[in-house]
């Protein structure tokens, strides 16, 4: 699922086919991948031209001449493609725009994704603060707040945005924290150590343009790299690239969780549930 380095990726191949563009019209919508549902999108959209693409967590937002903004996310397998106007459309198509002899489209097999019309309303709602700038004694304010996992906090988009399930597991694997230890206990060295293992994270997997584990492609249909780098995601079994233990993988909240029992010792007066 895309996560910061691949929405920033879309984002940095996305603006220099879109920045400055005008949308000539909707020639495609799926109706209910568009929230508010009964926004006319069609009538927001058309005659407008793009003065901004930035990202803010996984959002993708969009800034028009008109200083309305929307939002594309691409949930768990959602694309965002430049395409030339005769180029066959794939299934799962939900939005499709017209650049004149190009196309703007959005597909997105599962529907986890979609559009969100902000208007001139605010891009944030709730959503804590972006990784890249977070401070470490801020970081540990908002983990000192909650007695959860440190792998469920880092997960809540209102601690910190943009952070999902790889980038999570590879930087506790990097700070040596175990991914059940309770975020409040976290020593403030600890935190350090973490402030720095997610900052240095993604931004390896930036330069490597994101990771692709199944669906992901940038706005050029290019796959990602830093799959190839994992020292924890989806490794089960595989030696540590630092002492050779088997990663293990748990199931955290739904979610797979990979780990060094020997780097990442688990917290005090709490055993790790068996691997799965
Ligand atoms: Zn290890």
């Amino acid at each position: 699922m895309p996560e910061l380095p691949e929405v920033q990726t879309v984002v940095t191949t996305l603006r220099p086919k879109v920045l400055g563009r005008t949308f000539h019209g909707v020639i495609s919508l799926r109706r209910d991948i568009v929230t508010p549902a009964g926004t006319d999108l069609r009538a927001r959209l058309e005659g407008r031209s793009v003065r901004a693409i930035e990202r803010r967590g996984k959002r993708i937002i969009f800034t028009l001449d008109d200083d309305n903004r929307f939002y594309i996310h691409l949930g768990m397998t959602g694309q965002l493609a430049v395409v030339s106007a005769g180029a066959p459309l794939p299934p799962h198509t939900h939005l499709e725009l017209d650049l004149g002899d190009e196309r703007l489209r959005f597909r997105d097999p599962r529907r986890f994704g979609g559009v969100w019309w902000l208007g001139a309303g605010a891009t944030d709602d709730g959503m804590g603060p972006e990784p890249l700038d977070l401070r470490a004694a801020e970081l540990r304010r908002r983990l000192g707040r909650t007695t959860r996992a440190i792998k469920n906090a880092l997960l809540d988009q209102r601690v910190v945005a943009g952070l999902g399930n790889i980038y999570i597991d590879e930087a506790l694997h990097a700070a040596r924290i175990h991914p059940l230890t309770p975020a409040h206990r976290l020593a403030p060295e600890a935190v350090g150590r973490l402030s720095r293992a997610i900052k240095s994270t993604l931004n390896r997997a930036i330069r490597h343009r994101g990771s692709t584990l199944r669906d992901y492609v940038d706005a050029d249909g290019a796959a990602g790299g830093f799959q190839r780098l994992h020292r924890v995601y989806d490794r089960a079994g595989r030696p540590c690239h630092r002492c050779r233990t088997p990663i293990e993988r748990i199931v955290l909240g739904g979610r797979s969780t990979h780990f060094c029992p020997a780097c990442q010792p688990a917290p005090r007066g709490r055993r790790a549930p068996r691997g799965t």
